[in-house]
Parts: C-alpha cells; structure tokens; sequence
C-alpha cells in the first residue's frame, strides 16, 4: 500500500537523452540496461529513450534490432530508441522511413568527432532530406569539428593536456556556430531539428528565432549545464565532469538558466553515460578521458530543488520539460508523459518535505560517483510505479527486469510543438 499523503504525484519523467551500456570501441560504460534503469527507477524515471547506434555497412533497423536484443531481458522501465546515424551512403534515403514504421521517429547525427560518428554538411544534408520526408526528426550534437580539432591541437602543441584544459578545448562558439549551420541546413530542406544538450543560451537563443520564423526546431539542456560552471576544470576533481560539450562559464551558465525561465528550452534530458571514476582518472588527459556522467538518478530532485524551490520555473514547467515535453516528441504521449486515464499508469511520487544531500554512496549505480554528491535537496523519491506497479518505493527497489517494454514512438508529428511552449 503507497500511502501520498502530503506527497506530489507526478507523471513518471521521461529522459530522452540516455546512453546506457555505451561501447564506443574505446570505452564501455559501466552500467547496462538493467543497473541503467534500477538507477532511472529509484530517480523517479519510468521511460528512457537510449540510442541505437548504426555503423558503417548496418541498415538502421538492424542497429535497433539489436540494441532490443540487448534490452528486452534487462530493462526495469519501459524504453523507447533513437537510431544514430553514422553510414549514410547515397540510396539509403528509404532506409530511414524503415525505421520509423518500426517506432524508432529519430535519428541522431554528429557535426563532430571524426572520423567514426562525424558527419560532414553533404551527408547532414542528406539525412536532414530523408528524415524530413520520413516524419523522423533529426536530433543533432552540434560543435564545429574543425574549430575543436584546432584548439585541440594547438592544447597538445603546448603540452596543455591537463584536465583543466577541457573546456578550453571545446569553445562555446563551436556550439553556436554549429547550431546555427543546421538550423539553415534544416529549414532548406524542410526538416524538423532537435538540438540535444545545449550549453550555450547562443544555441537555445538560435533555436527559439528560428521557432519563432516558423521553423520546427526544439531546444534540449541537461542539468549538469544549469548547476556547475567551469571552475570545476580548476577543482579537486575535474575528471568528474569531463562531458561533451563542457560545462561553461559562469554567465553563461546564468544565461541559460534565464532562457530555462523564459521558456526558450523545450526539454530537459540528462545524457546519462556512467563510466567509472577508475576510467575518468586513468590518463588524467582531456584529450583522453571518456566524457559523460551519470545523472538518471538525480534529475528530479536536482531540479525541484535548484529550479521549483529556487523560484526559477514552475513545478507545472518542471513536469513538462522532463516528461509531458519529451513524451509529446518522441511520439509516447499521452501513453507516457501524462496521468490522464487510459495512460500507462507511469507515477513519480515526490515527497517534498525535508531537506537532505546527494551522497555518492546511496546512487544506484555501479560507477561509484555522481557529480552532484554533497548537493543538498529538497524532498525526494518516494516512491516510482511503472505501468501500475510500484518498483522503488521508500529506498528499497522493488523491481524486475525484463518488466520494461519497447513503447514504438510515432511518426514525428510537426504540430506537437505549439503544444511544447509556455512556462
Ligand atoms: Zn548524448
């Protein structure tokens, strides 16, 4: 029996940005699906939309195939796919509409990192061309792959490669330069643009005229942008913060908090990829060290404390940016990201009374930190029920895997996004 009382019950969240047992061939994250989604669950996150990543000489449908192979038997959440795109030879173009009959309504596509998941302006605008006639949505990571290459390089020349030079490496103006590149390349062709992680207000400020001309194009942050500024580099322990993009400068990270408040910023996912702490220190190099943290866990009572209780946005907004908005994307609402009668049944309840501090030894996760440890919060998971069953409830995880599903999202729908806006 969950006994509520004096608690908020709010629709389960859905973190459409999660890399769960990422193998990049160099590094392999420390979770899988099953330790993945105990950490999502015990954070209050019953969907998780992961990536399935298509490589050279794959069709996409066998990339998503796989990755369900890998899946089905260990998820404790129900989880959707987007499919990244790396191959994309001239006559794939059906290929893409494959996916989508298939429930996967996304690709993802790199403007950097060469040479394996980078591609160039031709191939995005091929991809951008095919999506657009698919009803599939183009999700980007955007930083100019030449401006990073060059500091990059001149960093390694001076013999630069501490930690502290991470964000050095990664200027904001890559990330706007190259947001602003497929934002044009988007609206020639016709295609629907989500931009993924954005650090810069430059990006989210782009993508908000753009929607403002009429453009679909949908403005993603994460919280590790809006809570920690690049002192970190200098700190006692820069490697727990080595992602890409960087953490930025503090106005910066002011700004983009003001444009969360102004509603320029759709969606809120968290990048989830756990490596080790052992694996984030191993070569003390940024030019080395595998960029992602982990984050499932703690999205929700970061951003109730430092967004609601702070007085930045709404509880009505925090809902909408973790899980109404993503679902309403992706093609998963009102069966996800709503608790309308006939939905899954997808519940977070929140326990706003207390105050208590993040604690790298209570995550559960295997990687052993979180970047948020010694945080102080306001309230916390109570209680998670997935598809009317309750999976963690007071600290004790309840769960099974196997228990989460595949949920198909449907073909990206252009007028979903009147519905993103407001506070
Ligand atoms: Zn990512």
């Amino acid at each position: 029996m969950l006994d509520a009382a004096g608690c908020l019950a709010l629709p389960g969240l859905v973190d459409a940005h999660v890399h769960l047992a990422l193998d990049t061939g160099i590094y392999r994250t420390d979770d899988d699906f099953g330790i993945g989604t105990r950490s999502a669950a015990c954070g209050g996150v019953t969907t998780i939309v992961d990536f399935a990543t298509q490589l050279a000489g794959m069709r996409p449908i066998e990339a998503v195939a796989q990755r369900m192979a890998e899946a089905d038997p260990l998820v404790h959440i129900d989880y959707a796919l987007h499919c990244m795109i790396t191959d994309f030879p001239v006559h794939a173009e059906p290929s893409l509409a494959d996916l989508v009959r298939v429930g996967v309504p996304s690709v993802k596509v790199y403007t950097t990192y060469r040479p394996n998941y980078y591609a160039d302006d031709a191939k995005l605008l091929r991809i951008m061309r095919a999506a657009a006639e698919a009803d599939a949505l183009v999700m980007v990571h955007a930083e100019n792959d030449a401006i990073v290459s060059e500091a990059t390089q001149a960093l390694v020349a001076a013999g630069r490669t501490r930690l502290a030079y991470h964000a050095v490496a990664r200027p904001a103006v890559a990330e706007v330069e190259a947001v602003h590149r497929c934002l044009f390349l988007a609206r020639e062709v016709g295609a629907s643009l989500f931009v993924v992680h954005c650090s810069t207000p430059g990006a989210v400020h782009l993508i908000h005229q753009a929607r403002q001309a009429g453009q679909i194009a949908i403005a993603e942050t994460c919280p590790q942008y809006l809570l920690f500024s690049d002192s970190v580099y200098e700190g006692q322990r820069p490697a727990w913060y080595i992602m890409q993009p960087p953490i930025r400068a503090e106005e910066l990270r002011q700004e983009l908090w003001q444009a969360v408040a102004d509603g320029e910023v759709d969606s809120i996912g968290t990048d989830h990829c756990d490596y080790s702490l052992a694996q984030k220190r191993a070569t003390g190099q940024f030019t080395t060290t595998p960029g992602g943290i982990p984050g499932l866990e703690t999205l929700l009572p970061v951003l109730y404390t430092y967004g609601v209780q702070s007085g930045r946005i709404s509880l009505e907004r925090l809902v909408r940016l973790t899980s109404t908005n993503p679902a309403r994307v992706y093609g998963l609402y009102p069966q996800k990201g709503s608790l309308e009668v006939g939905a899954d049944g997808d519940v977070v309840v929140y326990d706003p009374q207390g105050r208590g501090v993040i604690a790298a030894s209570e995550q559960h996760t295997i990687g052993g930190y979180t970047p948020y440890d010694g945080f102080a919060v306001e309230g916390r998971v109570k209680a998670t029920v997935s598809r009317g069953r309750v999976i963690y409830q007071d600290g004790q995880f309840m769960g099974e895997p196997g228990w989460g599903r595949f949920v198909p999202g449907r073909p990206f729908d252009r007028g979903v996004v009147e519905q993103l806006y407001g506070r």
